[in-house]
């Protein structure tokens, strides 16, 4: 690994699918503090950077990188990291950044005995309406909260058969995004009573689920489906002692009471891969795993109701 404090910051990026080309490239582009280096994807590749069919043939490939970003479906993300890690390379994940809970630990365990860094990234968390979202709420009394998070899974994920496999997360994929939220903005730690969800028949993760939590004194009730035709919602609502919050378009519109609603460009992936270099400077790692908590609670004990089979 080189040194990195004064110099760009050369980087694999691993998975080239939807969200990489959507967001990864456009940001990188946009960010002197990185280079992109090489790339790692079984099939995807792009013009005019080196590309490697797996981490290790991208390691092996002699670009003396310094980082790598994991864009690929959280399965088989663990052993990406060990190889990434392992070879001293800082390492940032996308959500969910594992599948599962023991994995992540070990991440972080691996990557704190080597010396690099480990960010387990949460973009919906800067989203424009999320940061004063969480400072409006402070010093308030949360009574309630509702959380909708509705959205097509065939005009967002057509053919991404991984993500309603087992350690796909299903609806969760989607809904973890809302739960990255909430984890930020209320001050007390979301605990799950009951909850349902939907899994099709021959599928390994749900297409629709139900929680009922609670923070502090407030309830949260959450629902998430992932067949929602037509309007498609993403809203956060906070009911408090001076009025209800709600954040819209998964954090990016705020509407605080009394108030003209405030929006601003889409800065998630800029902001994170600012964060990442911050990070890199620093050598600290940032791992935040309370958003996978809940989907891990929701798994042990939400009930499991079979629905017919799915196809997209
Ligand atoms: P995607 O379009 O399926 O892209 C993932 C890429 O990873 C694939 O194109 C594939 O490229 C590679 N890959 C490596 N191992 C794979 C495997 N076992 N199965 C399938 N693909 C594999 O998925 P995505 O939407 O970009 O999502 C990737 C991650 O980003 C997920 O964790 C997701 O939650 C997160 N994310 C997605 C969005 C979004 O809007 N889609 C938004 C934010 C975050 P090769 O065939 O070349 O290997």
């Amino acid at each position: 690994m080189a040194e990195t404090n004064s110099q760009r910051i050369r980087l694999g990026l691993v998975g080239i699918g939807k969200i990489a080309r959507d967001q990864h490239l456009p940001a990188l582009a946009a960010d002197d503090r990185f280079e992109l280096t090489a790339t790692a994807s079984r099939n995807a590749q792009l013009d005019n950077v080196p590309g490697y069919p797996d981490v290790a043939a991208m390691i092996a490939g002699g670009h003396d990188l310094d980082a790598v970003s994991l864009c690929t479906p959280p399965d088989g993300r663990y052993e990406q990291a060990v190889i990434a890690i392992d070879a001293g390379l800082h390492v940032m994940l996308e959500k969910p950044p594992a599948t599962t809970l023991t994995e992540i630990a070990a991440l972080a365990d691996r990557a704190r005995a080597k010396g690099v860094v480990l960010f387990t990234t949460w973009h919906s968390r800067e989203a424009a309406g999320v940061e004063p979202a969480k400072a409006w709420l402070q010093g308030k009394r949360v009574d309630a909260v509702r959380i909708t998070w509705r959205e097509d899974i065939r005009r967002w994920h057509p053919g991404q058969e991984w993500i309603l496999a087992a350690g796909g997360f299903g609806v969760f994929d989607p809904g973890i995004n809302a739960l990255s939220i909430a984890t930020k903005i209320l001050p007390d730690p979301l605990l799950l009573d009951s909850g349902w969800m939907d899994v099709p028949e021959g599928g390994g993760s749900p297409l629709a689920a139900e929680l009922k939590m609670r923070s502090g004194n407030a309830s949260v009730d959450v629902v998430l489906d992932f067949l929602q035709t037509g309007t498609q919602t993403w809203d956060i609502e906070v009911d408090t002692d001076t009025g209800t919050l709600r954040l819209g378009m998964g954090g990016s519109i705020l509407h605080l009471p009394g108030e003209e609603q405030q929006k601003a460009p889409d800065r998630e992936y800029p902001r994170l891969y600012a964060r990442f270099a911050e990070l890199v400077a620093a050598g600290e790692s940032d791992v935040d795993v309370r958003p996978l908590q809940i989907v891990a609670d929701a798994f042990m004990m939400a009930e499991r109701r079979i629905m017919a089979p799915f196809a997209f």
